[in-house]
């Protein structure tokens, strides 16, 4: 019986995986679903949104690999198998998700919404530039992408806040954690960063009366997933001015809705969920150095706890 590896997703390149993977996994057959002749040989599945029922046949299942940094919709499915799960996220999946948060967090830090729209108008409007160090950047959640970003962050010279569930400590990062520090942590940042993942403790956690403790006219930059935030409540304080500009990647439905009012607000830029992807050239080592781990009996990296969610 050949090992095999089953990859599933309708969004990344089988050929391309396939490609990096094979030389590094020699004697694992790396196919598709419908290409498994012993559906008993299958001990690893790379996927990303598999449908229903598609670990059901694998039996011998040793490893699931989420080709991809969020797992909300693997783990709350009811048809998990019982081994091991392991996310893709590589430190090229970090440096591209920074280097989305600091394009908009330089955007707003610079204020090149306000030159947009007085461009528009043919106006000269000299807006005198902050000192990055004078502008609180607060991000929620300090994972794998949360902490690379905000490292990124100061390293920019920005006043950089971090919020995650443990303590955490960060080179130039102000870390605070837990629920009772954050109301003050939002009191307290110009620029919102949202990098939680969605779980049942994060779902609707920044609700109306979180939005508003916000400072009047801070910008908000969400790159994790939509179900955090309370949009209705978003899409408000964004027309009233509470928020005065926002760099949204993700919604609560995906693709964002023709008739959703966020389209046509010009203080909203709004990006159809790429602010970072899983990068075959990178990702594959990642998932071989698992495989190896497996087959050596040592524990595997980067592993996702399906009760805690993330
Ligand atoms: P990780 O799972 O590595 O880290 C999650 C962070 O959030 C941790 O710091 C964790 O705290 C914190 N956290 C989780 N729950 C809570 C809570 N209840 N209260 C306070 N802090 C909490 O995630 P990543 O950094 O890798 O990614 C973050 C999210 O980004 C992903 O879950 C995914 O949804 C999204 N994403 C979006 C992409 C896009 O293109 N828009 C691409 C890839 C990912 P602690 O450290 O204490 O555990």
């Amino acid at each position: 019986m050949i090992p095999t590896l089953v990859f599933y997703s309708q969004f990344d390149s089988f050929e391309e995986w396939q490609a990096l993977l094979a030389p590094l996994l020699p004697g694992v057959r790396i196919c598709q679903a419908e290409d498994v002749d012993d559906p008993d040989s299958v001990l690893y599945v790379l996927a990303w949104k598999p449908p229903h029922g598609f670990f059901a046949p694998y039996r011998q299942l040793q490893l699931l690999v989420n080709l991809g940094a969020g797992v909300d919709s693997l783990v709350g499915r009811d048809d998990l198998p019982k081994v091991p799960i392991t996310r893709v996220s590589d430190p090229d999946m970090g440096r591209m998700m920074a280097g989305y948060v600091l394009f908009a967090v330089l955007r707003y830090a610079r204020d090149i919404p306000a030159f947009e729209r007085a461009q528009r108008q043919r106006r000269w409007h000299y807006l005198h530039p902050r000192l990055p160090s004078s502008v609180r950047v607060g991000v929620l959640g300090l994972g794998e992408l949360g902490a690379y970003t905000a490292l990124e962050l100061a390293r920019q010279g920005f006043d950089v806040r971090g919020w995650s569930r443990s303590a955490k400590q960060l080179d130039g990062v102000n870390c605070v954690n837990g629920m009772e520090q954050l109301d003050g942590f939002l009191a307290s940042s110009d620029i919102l960063v949202v990098m939680l993942p969605l779980t049942a403790q994060t779902e609707g956690l920044l609700s109306a009366e979180r939005l508003a403790l916000l400072p009047a006219g801070s910008c908000f930059i969400n790159v994790s997933r939509g179900a955090v935030v309370d949009q209705q409540a978003l899409t408000a304080a964004l027309a009233n001015g509470q928020i005065s500009e926002a760099t949204l990647d993700v919604f609560d439905r995906e693709p964002l809705p023709p008739q959703d009012p966020l389209w046509a607000m010009d203080n909203v830029l709004i990006t159809p969920h790429l602010a970072s992807v899983a990068i075959p050239a990178t990702g594959a080592a990642q998932v071989a150095e698992n495989i190896l781990r497996l087959g050596r009996g040592e524990t595997v990296l980067h592993q996702v706890d399906p009760v805690r969610g993330y």
